[in-house]
Order: structure tokens, then sequence, then C-alpha cells
């Protein structure tokens, strides 16, 4: 599987690297500025050619980039509308500069102007966005936790926005697995993920499916609540997240940890925990193998 963390900027691209390659990460995930607003880096050509050098060098792809939390484009007030399809466009011209695979989004909240309204919004931004720009960066639409009035929580959702978009063959979807879990769907069970993908399949389509964000949750089933955990020490469990791994249709799916953490070892130690859950299930089939 490849597999991979949300990785800071904060000590520069190059280091953002080195860090992925100490956790021998196959995969990464960045943000290319603050999430939380203010003005982004200026990066100058020869860094961004180093840094896709030595990514690439190191063997990390898919490059996931994350949008900031601050683009709401869904928003139903005509000015944050404008101000956040600015930001989308320069955030998806820098995911290009990046050399990146994916540029991750949030698709909003609609703020009580209703759900098809808000789905609507988030279709023209995405369009308008990827009109007249060219890149090789996909969009992926991320499922949400469905707390407040965000959009996303259900796949119907999802699959709507993506057909409304001019150039769909441009934009896929990022699973989130704490988010899945705290909007209702029950990937805790064996039975309840197997109906999540079919779900999955049966809306959006699987093939459409490029990335997921392997997170336990903190937050109980179906509260609505979006809470990050460790994985294995949540209320989605080891076991679940074992099946998760292993299931044929997710298997192949490059996975990203967005995990807690203070010090690189919080990483270390989730990434070995998946890892572990990946390989013991190698290791029983080839047994498996011998023994009949
Ligand atoms: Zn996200
Ligand atoms: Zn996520």
């Amino acid at each position: 599987m490849r597999l991979g963390v949300h990785v800071p900027i904060a000590g520069g691209l190059l280091e953002a690297v080195a860090r992925a390659k100490r956790l021998d990460c196959t995969t990464m995930q960045i943000f290319s500025r603050s999430p939380r607003g203010g003005p982004a880096p200026k990066w100058p050509a020869e860094l961004l050619e180093r840094f896709d050098a030595e990514r690439r060098a190191a063997g990390i792809e898919p490059l996931a980039i994350h949008g900031p939390y601050i683009i709401n484009l869904a928003s139903p007030d005509a000015f944050t509308w404008k101000r956040s399809v600015a930001l989308y466009r320069d955030e998806y011209a820098r995911a290009t500069a990046l050399k990146a695979d994916y540029l991750v989004t949030h698709v909003g909240s609609h703020r009580g102007e209703g759900e098809e309204a808000g789905m609507r919004r988030v279709a023209d931004a995405v369009s308008r966005t990827l009109d007249g720009l060219e890149s090789g960066v996909t969009i992926l639409l991320e499922n949400t936790a469905g707390s407040g009035q965000g959009l996303g929580y259900r796949f119907e959702q999802l699959a709507e926005i993506r057909e409304a978009v001019t150039d769909r063959r441009r934009v896929g979807v990022c699973l989130d697995t704490a988010h899945l879990f705290a909007a209702g769907y029950a990937i805790h069970t064996g039975a309840g993920l197997d109906d999540a993908v079919a779900s999955f399949d049966r809306t959006v389509g699987l093939k459409h499916l490029k990335l997921i964000h392997l997170n336990d949750s903190k937050a109980p089933f179906d509260s609505r609540v979006d809470r990050h955990w460790h994985v294995g020490q949540g209320h989605i469990g080891l076991d679940a997240f074992k099946r998760l791994v292993n299931h044929p249709a997710l298997k192949d799916v490059p996975c990203i940890l967005e995990t807690p953490k203070s010090a690189e070892a919080d990483d270390h130690r989730n990434l070995s925990t998946v890892r572990k859950l990946a390989h013991g299930a190698k290791s029983a089939r080839r047994l498996n193998t011998v023994c009949v």
C-alpha cells in the first residue's frame, strides 16, 4: 500500500520531504500556505524544482495538497464566494507549481441557504477554477463529518457536485475515515464497511476514489463531530482498520494519516500500526497458501 502522513511545511518544502523520507512515506500531503489565512509563502523556481526532484527520487507519490480552511466554495454571500473562488484558483495554481497530483478540497457550508443551492455553488466554483487553467492536478472533494451546515457528508452529495462540474475528468474524491464514521457510515463493522463501499460505488463510482485519509475518531459513531485520533485507539478501532487497509476495493488507494502529532514519533507510531495491519494480513494469506 502507498502510505504517508500530512507533513508540516513550517521548516520549508525541503524539510517536509526530508521528514517524509525519515518516516519511510510513499505518499505525502502538505498545506501550501497557512490553512487559516495570511500571506502564502513565495517559492523560487529552483526550490520548486528541487522539491519535485527530491520527492520523486524518494518514491513519494502521489503528492496531495490540502486546501486552506478559510475557503468556502458553497457560501451564499456573494463577496465571500468570490473571494473564496479567487483564493481557490490561486491554490490550484500553487498545487500545479508544486507538481502535485491532488488538491484536497472541503466542499464548504451553505450557511442556511439550503443544500441544493450550496452544491450548485461548489460545482460552479470548481468549474470556474478548472476553466482556462491547464494542469495535471486533480481536485479531490473530501467527505465531511456533517457538522453544522457543512456539505459533503453523503456520497450522493459528492456525486452530485462532481457530476455538475464542466470538466469533471479532473475531479475525484478523497474519503476520510473519521468523517465517514462521524457522519453515520458504519465502517467500524465488516458489514457496514462493505455497505459503505457498495454505496460509494453506486453513487460516485470507485474509480473516482483517489485518496483515503486514514484517521481514527475520538468522537462516537454518527455524532457529526470531527475529531481525528490515533489509529486503533478511537471508536473505529484496530479491527476495523485491519479490514479497511486490506479491503479489496480500498487496498490499492493511497492513504494519508492526519492523526494528532506533537512530535515526529507520533507519526512514526501510527504509521507502524498501519503497516503491521497491512503486512500482517499478507503474511497470514501467504501462510494459508502454504498450508492448504
Ligand atoms: Zn480535510
Ligand atoms: Zn481529512
